[in-house]
């Protein structure tokens, strides 16, 4: 296929696919704004430097706010009057760095609430530490569910085992649950199948600050993780319902990279559309993923990817997964 081929393919008859009845928002025609270079760590004026995804550092976001990095995950700090509130635990093997961490931050002392943007270990690895303690821990029920019953990891043909009782969630919610906490209200809000099957984002409306685990990535190449739960379509509508949550002064945290901005996070999620409609394109018509890159369906794009091939591995597996719903002509 050569590239007129994929010319084609992009601005096909939409009729087939599922971009014009996924919502009024994601249309076809979505054109890739310029700009999205600004998602490059560190063009951002106003924000955190961007920090070396494994280099430990804490620094303060907005107001009583604070990102400790480089202990898995970003581990989002707010400081109460009665302690703090953290978003992710790090990973296992790091509490007692977290712990330190916390302790230099305003509030220390107690961590009276915990939120897991989802189950990957890197965000889970401290939850022991502080349920131990009596921290609340706050997180999707299927992450609840990951945690306390263990899952299977494919790649490498094995269970993980069950967490111990004292880091699983002790509240849970499916789509949607407000908290008053240090005075704020804080929204947690479901972000259905967009990197694992129990994604949340957790907005302290007060502050605008929302933290968006690994359904935004600024730093890393976005990863669905297909087979738990993640899939491209699902990321695509989970970016444009962080695009409805905030708003221009909004601070997007993910866990991994700097703080974002709205339009860093609305030229993820057009770059994410384009993918979506040039690869279900190629889906039906029996491309593999190698296949889809040869044709090149990641050229022409505002950003460029550090593994491409693995990346449209996991699209091509996770498209697979959903071929029933994105198209009607796929039996
Ligand atoms: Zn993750």
């Amino acid at each position: 296929m050569g590239p007129s081929d994929l010319r084609t393919a992009r601005m096909g008859d939409a009729s087939g696919g599922r971009g014009t009845d996924r919502s009024p928002r994601t249309s076809r025609r979505a054109v890739l704004k310029a700009g999205v270079g600004a998602l490059l760590a560190g063009a951002l004026p106003g924000l955190p430097r961007a920090a070396r995804a494994d280099e430990r550092a804490v620094s303060p976001l907005r107001g009583p706010f604070s990102l400790v990095s480089g202990l898995g995950g970003n581990v989002l700090v707010r400081a109460t009057p009665e302690g703090q509130v953290i978003v992710d635990s790090g990973s296992p093997g790091q509490a007692g760095a977290l712990l330190d961490a916390l302790e230099s931050l305003p509030g220390a002392g107690r961590v009276d609430a915990l939120l897991n943007t989802h189950w990957h270990l890197d965000q889970v690895g401290g939850n022991e530490t502080f349920g131990a303690r009596g921290t609340t821990i706050v997180a999707h029920e299927k992450t609840r569910l990951r945690l306390a019953h263990g899952y299977y990891l494919r790649d490498e043909d094995r269970y993980r085992e069950a967490m111990p009782a004292a880091a699983l969630p002790t509240e849970t919610l499916r789509d949607r649950r407000d908290l008053e906490l240090g005075g704020e209200r804080i929204e947690v809000g479901y972000l259905l199948e967009a990197h694992t099957d129990g994604d949340v984002y957790v907005h302290f409306t007060g502050a605008g600050i929302v933290a968006v685990g690994d359904a935004v990535s600024p730093l890393r190449d976005p990863e669905l993780d297909w087979f738990g739960g993640g899939w491209l379509g699902g990321r695509v509508d989970a970016l444009a319902r962080l695009l409805e949550v905030g708003d221009d002064t909004t601070l997007y945290v993910p866990s991994y990279g700097p703080a974002v901005r709205r339009a860093d996070v609305a030229a993820e999620h057009d770059m994410m559309l384009a993918l979506f409609e040039r690869t279900t394109e190629l889906l039906r018509r029996g491309y593999s993923a190698d296949e889809m890159l040869a044709a090149g369906v990641m050229d022409d794009l505002p950003r460029s990817l550090a593994e491409p091939a693995k990346f449209l591995h996991d699209v091509h597996q996770s498209l697979w997964a959903h071929h029933n719903t994105i198209s009607h002509d796929i039996v």
